[in-house]
């Protein structure tokens, strides 16, 4: 599938905000928001007041970015949110955190959201016991999702284990950090997403 491939600090840029695409240099004064606060291009230092579309627009793109997920596949993500029972903004994100590389990121078994989808890809993971390579893959309740045993002796992970301990894993997963084999102990609820989006206006611009 087609994918970005330009740089990813640009994204955070025309956001306004860190998305932390890149892993460790994301919390260091290198990073491209904290150097240079302002959109890129020609026009990013004097932008005018976005229409109301304009920000609707901009909530989607930025949680978009944040789990790494092109437009076609946010709005089948959106559609089905939109199908299921309750607050369809919440089911939209509830979804958006199911994908099995943001719950290996969130798990700390990868330092960003990108990282998780190159070692999913590369098969270094299993769900439910067998290997799974699909990054959008959607994790249920009580899945467990594990490092593949072949991986465990990778010199990449284990460096990204140690790198990531201490990090808070959330309350819907539990990761033995001995094993590395976690279980999503439930799904996310709206409490349980720290992004700063705004997920209401991603409905409204998708119902217009
Ligand atoms: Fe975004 Fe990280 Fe680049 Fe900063 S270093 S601009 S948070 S991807």
């Amino acid at each position: 599938m087609a994918r970005y491939t330009g740089s990813v600090c640009r994204l955070c840029r025309r956001e306004g905000q860190k998305l932390f695409l890149k892993g460790d240099r994301c919390y260091t004064d290198k990073c491209a928001v904290t150097r240079r606060a302002y959109a890129p291009g020609q026009h990013g230092q004097g932008r005018k007041k976005p229409s109301e579309y304009g920000i609707q627009l901009r909530e989607k793109q930025k949680a978009r970015r944040f789990y790494g997920v092109l437009e076609s596949q946010f709005k089948k993500y959106f559609e089905m949110a939109n199908k299921q029972k309750g607050i369809t903004g919440e089911n939209l994100l509830r979804i958006l955190e199911s994908r099995l590389d943001n719950v290996v990121y969130r798990m700390g078994l990868a330092t960003s959201r990108a990282e998780a989808r190159q070692f999913v890809s590369h098969g270094h993971f299993t769900v439910n016991g067998k290997k799974v390579d699909i990054p959008s893959y959607l994790v249920e309740e009580n899945d467990v999702v594990a490092v593949k045993e072949k991986s465990r002796n990778s010199q990449k992970i284990k460096d990204v284990v140690e790198a990531m301990e201490g990090k808070i894993i959330p309350k819907w997963l539990d990761l033995n950090r001995d094993t590395l084999e976690g279980k999503v102990v439930s799904l996310a609820t709206r409490e349980d997403v720290d992004l700063p989006v705004e997920e209401h206006l991603i409905v409204e611009l998708y119902s217009k």
